[in-house]
């Protein structure tokens, strides 16, 4: 229910606020979508997901926590030496819907800052936790050139609920040409989400869907 209900509020969002990016902008009906995970990096999941995504050669964008940064600089390295995109997703993963404005922007920049101290370079997408922007914050990201990307579908990963099997069907069912896909490499998910794509990714590759970089094919 959670799930739905974020992913519905993301889409509403995506629509009133303009520069949110919900699905990326495709060409007709390609079979290609975007793969995203958050709150990493996290040891009991990332590396497992990076070994999954290199045996089946895809790329994904790893919206990244900055404290969880500062603790596991190694793996933030391993993530983009192994080809995927760093984002942003706040320093102490706020709630902005709970924050002043002024403390939001601030750990935004704290959690680039340290990508950047890690890493040498300056993330061009961030995600706000549980989808909650607002118009002055995606504003201000797109003055310090930094995208908002938000989700078309949740697999419902850290549901109390979750099996690998719930998330796998819901991703099988759930992708449409140029879906943002929400997944996360989080503690919670380790238990269900490499499982789930371990099963569901050969299913996709065979159906020929393909995954790109985000903004492959932005305007
Ligand atoms: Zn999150």
């Amino acid at each position: 229910m959670r799930a739905f209900l974020e992913t519905y509020l993301v889409r509403s969002l995506s629509r009133i606020i303009p520069g949110c990016y919900s699905q990326d902008r495709l060409p007709g009906e390609e079979k290609t979508a975007v793969l995203t995970f958050e709150d990493g990096p996290d040891p009991a999941s990332t590396p497992q997901l990076l070994d999954l995504l290199d045996e089946f050669q895809v790329s994904a964008t790893f919206f990244l926590v900055g404290d969880k940064v500062a603790q596991y600089p190694d793996l933030v390295r391993e993530i983009l030496d192994r080809g995927h995109t760093l984002g942003n997703h706040t320093y102490y993963h706020l709630d902005a819907w709970k924050t002043s404005t002024l403390s939001f922007v601030k750990d935004v920049s704290s959690c680039s800052r340290i990508i950047n101290s890690v890493t040498g370079e300056l993330p061009l997408w961030w995600r706000p936790p549980y989808g909650h922007a607002t118009g002055k914050l995606v504003n201000w990201c797109q003055r310090h050139n930094i995208q908002t990307v938000l989700w078309d579908f949740a697999a419902a990963d850290i549901s109390p609920r979750a099996t690998a099997r719930s998330v796998e069907k819901s991703i099988l069912q759930k992708i449409r040409p140029g879906s943002i896909l929400s997944l996360h490499d989080n503690s919670r998910a380790a238990r269900v989400t490499p499982a789930a794509l371990q099963e569901a990714l050969p299913r996709l590759i065979d159906e020929n869907w393909q995954f790109a970089k985000l903004g492959s094919y932005a305007a």
